[in-house]
C-alpha cells in the first residue's frame, strides 16, 4: 500500500470496470474495500472525475458468495478441495483427452477481465505446454470485428487517438455508442467539449441513446444498415469534391475501387434501406470533411454484426478520405468495453491466430521467436490457427472439441443463443472454470478454480486509448484464491513445466523482450511516470515515450500507406418478415456490467436495474395492447424469453431493445449463434428479428 491513514490503507490501482482506463485509490481496512477515490496525480485518463461503477460498485470483492476455495464435482455435487487435488484434478483431465485426440480437441477461453500477465502467461500455457493455438477471449463477442478491420486498413488494431482527441476534437461521428451508460467517463468528456467549444457531435445509432440529446443531429438508423449510411456519408464527400485528394494520393491504397463502389449508396438508397433521409447525410458530410479535426467513435453497435468488419472498413474508409487520421485531435476510436479487452483480450495474444503483440502464428520466424523464448523445439510450436471462442462453440460435439479452460468467462449468459451455450457446455468430456463466483458456467465445470478479482491483483491493464497502467493489489486474496497467472504457472508445474515468475513484473519483463509495442513498458517504468502521465503503446523501448496519436507519418503496414477496404455488403442476415415481425438490438445500462457476476452483487446497483426489460415504442406497444410493465413473452427464429415493457421512445417503431447482462429475460436468449462475421468470427447480435405477446396469453 502506498500510505497508511488511521490504519486504512490507500493504494492507488486502475478500474476494473469498463476500459476507458480511470484510475483511483482505494481505500480499505483489514480486508474490506471502504471506498474510492480519484487521485488526479496518478490518473492521466480521468483526472478527478470517476463514474458510479468505479466509485461505489466494489463490495462484490468482500461477497459471502466469493470462490474461496477449489471445488471438484463429483457425481454431480461439487465439494471443497485442496490446490493440489484440483489441480491434478485439471492436469488429469486436459492430459487425458490430448492423449486420446491430440491438443486441438482442447481449448482454452483466457480473460479479458484478468491482467495483462494473466493473460500473456494463458497464452503460454496453451502453446508450450498443451500445444495448441485454440485460445481465444471475449473479444471475439464485441470488438474482433474492430481489430480485423482497422488492423488491415492502418496496422494496429486499436484507437489512433488518445484522450486529448476525445476532449479536443472539432468534431464526433458517434455510432452504435451508448456512451453515457457504456463509457460514461468518456461520455462526460464528449459533452464538456460539445457545451464549452461547440464542437459538433452526430450520433448515428437506432436508439436515441442519451447522448444524442447533446448531439447537433441525431440520425436514426435502421439496425444492420451501417455500411450503407456510412458509404452514404463517404459518396457525398467524393461526389462534392469535399475528400482530402492530398492526403488520399500520398498515404493511401485502394481509393478508385472506393469511388466505384459507392456509387449505389445513392441519397435515395440510403433512405430507403437505412432510413436517413438525405439531407442528415448532406449535412453530416459536410461538417465532417469541412472540420479541421474529426474523432471517428463506436462501440458494438457497429461491431455486433455479420458483416462487422466491413462496418469498420466503412468508417476507417470515411476517416481517410477526409483525412481525418494521424494528427492528434483525429483518428479512429473504439469504445473498449472490458476494463483489459485492448490489452488482456489482444495485446498478449490470447488469441487463435496471433502470439502476443499481433505476431502471426503462420509465420515461421515468429514461431521460431517464440519457441526459443520458451526453449521449445520450432516443430512443437503449433502453427495451425485455433478454433475462435464463437466457433469452440460451434466445434463442441461437431469436431472433435471434447476438453475446454475458461478464465473469467461467463458464457452461458455472452455468448449469443444461451440455449446453444448450455448444451455444447453439456457436451464437454472435461470443464474447467477459473473465476471470483460460481458463474452460471462454473455450475456445468468439472473442477472450479478461485481466482483472485482485481483488487487483490497485481498487473497491468492497458485501457481503449492504449493506455498500460498499473494495476495495485489493495487487499490480500481472499480465502484460498490465488492470482490467475499463478494458477497457471501452477497448472503449467504439473505438466513438468518450471516457470520462473515469481511476481507479475518478471511475466512483464519477458512480454518486453517478445512483444515490440511493449518494448518499453516495465513496471518500474509504470510506477515511476511523472505525475499524472500516461504509457501509451507502442512503446518500443525503455527510451521511447509512447505514443499518444498513431499515424502521424505513416501507417503501421508493409508499405507504410493505409488500405481502404470495399464494404459494400447491405442487409444483415435476417430481415422481417411476417410470423418475426419486429426487430430486437441489445445493449449495456449503466448501473451493470458485462453478465452481472460483480454488479450483481452490489446492492446500490441493484436497487436501479435488478431484472432484465424490453424497451418498446408507444405506438408499438398499443399495436400489441401491451402496457407499460406487462409481462412479454419475446421469441425469436433461435429461442424465447420473458421480460417486462418499458414503454420509451428510445427505439423506434417495430424494435425493441433488451439489455445484455442478464440470463433470465436477457438478450441472449434470442439471438444466434450463427452466421458469423467472415474474418472476424463476431456474433450478429444487434440484429434478432422477433415477435412479441403477453406472456398471459402465450
Ligand atoms: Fe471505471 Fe469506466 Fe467508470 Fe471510469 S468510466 S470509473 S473506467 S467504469
Amino acid at each position: 500500500s502506498d500510505y497508511q491513514l488511521n490504519e486504512i490503507n490507500v493504494t492507488d490501482t486502475t478500474c476494473e470496470f469498463c476500459a476507458v482506463g480511470c484510475r483511483f485509490d482505494v481505500y480499505s481496512k483489514d480486508g474490506e474495500i471502504l471506498g474510492t477515490r480519484p487521485n488526479p496525480d496518478k490518473a492521466p485518463i480521468n483526472g478527478i472525475s470517476t463514474c458510479v461503477k468505479g466509485k461505489f460498485s466494489h463490495s462484490y470483492v468482500n461477497s459471502d458468495d466469493r470462490l474461496t476455495q477449489p471445488l471438484v464435482k463429483e457425481d454431480g455435487e461439487f465439494r471443497e478441495a485442496s490446490w493440489d487435488e484440483a489441480l491434478s484434478r485439471v492436469a488429469e483431465g486436459l492430459d487425458e483427452i490430448r492423449e486420446e485426440d491430440g491438443p486441438n480437441a482442447l481449448s482454452f477461453v483466457a480473460s479479458s477481465k484478468a491482467t495483462n500477465e494473466d493473460n500473456y502467461v494463458m497464452q503460454r500455457f496453451a502453446r508450450e505446454v498443451i500445444g495448441t493455438n485454440n485460445i481465444d477471449n471475449c473479444n471475439r463477442l464485441c470488438h474482433s470485428s474492430t481489430v480485423s478491420g482497422l488492423s488491415s486498413t492502418f496496422g494496429f488494431g486499436a484507437a489512433s487517438v488518445g484522450m486529448e482527441a476525445l476532449e479536443e476534437t472539432d468534431c464526433y461521428l458517434l455510432t452504435g455508442s451508448n456512451t453515457t451508460e457504456a463509457h460514461p467517463v468518456l461520455a462526460t468528456r464528449i459533452k464538456q467539449n460539445v457545451k464549452d467549444n461547440d464542437a459538433d457531435l452526430f450520433v448515428f445509432d437506432p436508439r436515441k441513446v442519451q447522448i444524442a440529446e447533446y448531439a447537433d443531429q441525431y440520425s436514426r438508423v435502421e439496425p444492420g444498415y451501417d455500411t450503407t449510411w456510412l458509404n452514404g456519408l463517404t459518396r457525398y464527400i467524393i461526389e462534392n469534391d469535399l475528400h482530402d485528394e492530398e492526403f488520399i494520393e500520398e498515404r493511401t491504397t485502394g481509393f478508385e475501387q472506393i469511388e466505384e463502389t459507392v456509387q449505389k449508396f445513392t441519397p435515395e438508397f440510403v433512405e430507403e434501406k437505412a432510413g436517413v433521409p438525405p439531407e442528415e447525410i448532406a449535412n453530416a458530410a459536410e461538417t465532417i470533411a469541412n472540420a479541421d479535426s474529426c474523432v471517428f467513435g463506436w462501440t458494438l453497435g457497429l461491431t455486433e454484426h455479420s458483416h462487422g468488419t466491413e462496418n469498420i472498413y466503412a468508417i476507417a474508409n470515411l476517416a481517410l478520405v477526409t483525412g481525418h487520421i494521424g494528427n492528434p485531435k483525429s483518428g479512429v476510436s473504439p469504445f473498449r468495453g472490458q476494463n483489459n479487452v485492448q490489452g488482456g483480450g489482444g495485446d498478449m495474444g490470447p488469441l487463435p491466430n496471433n502470439f502476443p503483440g499481433y505476431q502471426p502464428v503462420a509465420d515461421e520466424e515468429n514461431r521460431q521467436k517464440f519457441a526459443d523464448a520458451y526453449d521449445m523445439d520450432v516443430e512443437d510450436m503449433p502453427d495451425e490457427e485455433g478454433y475462435r471462442l464463437t466457433d469452440m462453440f460451434l466445434a463442441v460435439g461437431e469436431d472433435d472439441l471434447r476438453g475446454m479452460f475458461i478464465q473469467g468467462e461467463n458464457p452461458v449468459t455472452s455468448e449469443p443463443n444461451s440455449g446453444h451455450a448450455k448444451k455444447a457446455l453439456e457436451e464437454l468430456d472435461f470443464l474447467a472454470v477459473q473465476d471470483i463466483f460460481l458463474t452460471e458456467t462454473a455450475e456445468y465445470a468439472d473442477v472450479v478454480l478461485p481466482a483472485t478479482s482485481s483488487m487483490e491483483s497485481n498487473g497491468t491493464y492497458a485501457s481503449s486509448t492504449r493506455h498500460v497502467q498499473l494495476v495495485k493489489r489493495v487487499i490480500d486474496p481472499v480465502g484460498n484464491a490465488k492470482p490467475d497467472w499463478q494458477i497457471t504457472k501452477e497448472l503449467a508445474a504439473e505438466f513438468g513445466y518450471e516457470w520462473e515468475y515469481d511476481h507479475p513484473s518478471d511475466i512483464m519483463d519477458e512480454v518486453n523482450d517478445l512483444v515490440p509495442i511493449y518494448g518499453g513498458v516495465t513496471h518500474e517504468r509504470l510506477e515511476n511516470l511523472d505525475d499524472g502521465d500516461g504509457l501509451q503503446w507502442p512503446v518500443w523501448d525503455e527510451d521511447h515515450p509512447g505514443t499518444p496519436y498513431t499515424y502521424e507519418d505513416e501507417f503501421q503496414t508493409p508499405s507504410g500507406l493505409a488500405h481502404m477496404h470495399v464494404c459494400d455488403t447491405v442487409d444483415p442476415s435476417e430481415t422481417p418478415d411476417d410470423d418475426y415481425p419486429l426487430v430486437m438490438t441489445s445493449g449495456r445500462v449503466l448501473y451493470q456490467y458485462h453478465t452481472g457476476t460483480m454488479t450483481f452483487r452490489e446492492e446500490g446497483d441493484m436497487s436501479y436495474n435488478d431484472r432484465s426489460f424490453v424497451e418498446i415504442h408507444p405506438d408499438t406497444a398499443a399495436e400489441y395492447g401491451v402496457s407499460q410493465d406487462d409481462m412479454l413473452r419475446i421469441t425469436s427464429r433461435h429461442g424465447e424469453t420473458t421480460a417486462m415493457a418499458q414503454l420509451t421512445t428510445r427505439p423506434s417503431e417495430g424494435e425493441i431493445f433488451i439489455p445484455m447482462h442478464y440470463l433470465e429475460g436477457g438478450a441472449n436468449n434470442l439471438t444466434k449463434e450463427e452466421p458469423l462475421d467472415g474474418p472476424a468470427r463476431t456474433p450478429e447480435y444487434k440484429v434478432t428479428d422477433v415477435q412479441i405477446a403477453l406472456a398471459a396469453d402465450a
